[in-house]
């Protein structure tokens, strides 16, 4: 019989659910053991009856389920909650889901500032009041999906690597298990380290670093050590895929267009603390960590949910 499932959507950009079907060839040797009975993407699935008509949301038992984006209002933490009780295991899909992911930058700023800018303070539309009709209420802040209800199995990224969704789906149907090993983006980067920096300063992200075109993984050095901010000492390792073939080496997702790290897969370890690991191996290479602008926003970029991003306490005038 096949294996039910439910895929919802929070506070999402929609890229996790292109990773989906980014899974390619592979899908197709898993469709026929799943039967998708709820997935709003795909399907124009009602909360309350197709024509309004019912009282309680109607979300079909499956399985399981899997949810995608983070838990920034009142409806989708109903929605959350409804996936909780009809889906036997629940997969967070993404950083959002996983940690609040770039909306959760948003943690940053009080509820009434963030209204005040979008609705009074705005460079490109007239002032006006805040909307209060017909909208579900915004929570106080943006949620990682764990905070809102008990999640089995996480799978970060922004979007995550399709591989991951590929083990975790075929782990369920053949009643294996599935983890990501705590390893760093650094662990399943070939670039070439010294650990030492080649120079003082840290670089604008936008300048390009140096690299060899004809044989990147052979003679290109750590991007870092380059002074440019890559967060793969401190980022949990997941999106690399192999290049050059089956004997190929591993590559990093942003390694491989020759971009730093920017930590879309979260912290290594559950509870570590990222812009603390990231200070002390930013020093360690003789780089000078206060030279990073804006650390707390660049450093937790992904991961505001679970408190990690907050408003500062205002300062004494
Ligand atoms: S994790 Fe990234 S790709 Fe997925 S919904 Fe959030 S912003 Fe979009
Ligand atoms: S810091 Fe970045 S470029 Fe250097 S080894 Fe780690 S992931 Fe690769
Ligand atoms: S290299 Fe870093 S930012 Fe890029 S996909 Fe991998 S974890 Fe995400």
């Amino acid at each position: 019989m096949a294996v039910k499932v439910a895929e919802e959507w929070l506070n999402i950009c929609g890229g996790c659910e292109v990773s989906i079907l980014d899974i390619g060839e592979p899908l197709l040797d898993l469709l026929p053991e799943l039967e998708f009975v709820h997935m709003p993407v795909l399907m124009d699935h009602k909360y309350f009856g197709q024509t309004g008509e019912n009282t309680e949301m109607e979300i079909p038992e499956a399985d399981v389920g899997i949810i995608s984006g983070g838990v920034r209002n009142e409806k989708e933490k109903h929605v959350a909650e409804e996936m909780r009780k009809k889906c036997n295991t629940l997969i967070s899909l993404g950083s959002c889901a996983c940690f609040g992911g770039i909306p959760a930058l948003a943690n940053m700023f009080p509820l009434e500032d963030l209204y005040h800018k979008v609705y009074k303070d705005c460079k490109t539309t007239d002032s006006g009041e805040t909307p209060t009709e017909n909208l579900p209420p915004l929570l106080d802040r943006v949620y990682a999906l764990e905070e809102v209800v008990p999640v089995d199995i996480n799978i970060p990224g922004c979007p995550t690597n399709p591989d991951l969704i590929v083990k975790a789906l075929s782990a369920l149907l053949t009643g294996g298990s599935f983890e990501i090993p705590e390893r760093s983006v650094c662990d399943e980067c070939p670039l070439k380290r010294e650990k030492k920096a080649s120079g003082g300063e840290i670089k604008r992200t936008l300048d390009s670093p140096e690299f060899d075109q004809s044989k990147p993984w052979d003679n290109t050095r750590c991007f870092m050590e380059q002074g440019y901010l890559c967060l793969g000492p401190v980022t949990l390792a997941g999106c690399s895929n192999k290049e050059g073939g089956e004997n190929g080496v591993m590559v990093p997702r942003c390694i491989k267009g020759l971009m730093p790290c920017r930590g879309c897969f979260g912290p290594i370890r559950k509870g570590a603390n990222p812009l603390v690991d990231m200070m002390s191996a930013i020093s360690s290479i003789g780089l000078d960590a206060k030279q990073v602008p804006d650390r707390r926003a660049l450093l937790n970029r992904y991961i505001g949910g679970q408190n990690r991003l907050r408003p500062l306490p205002a300062r004494p005038k």
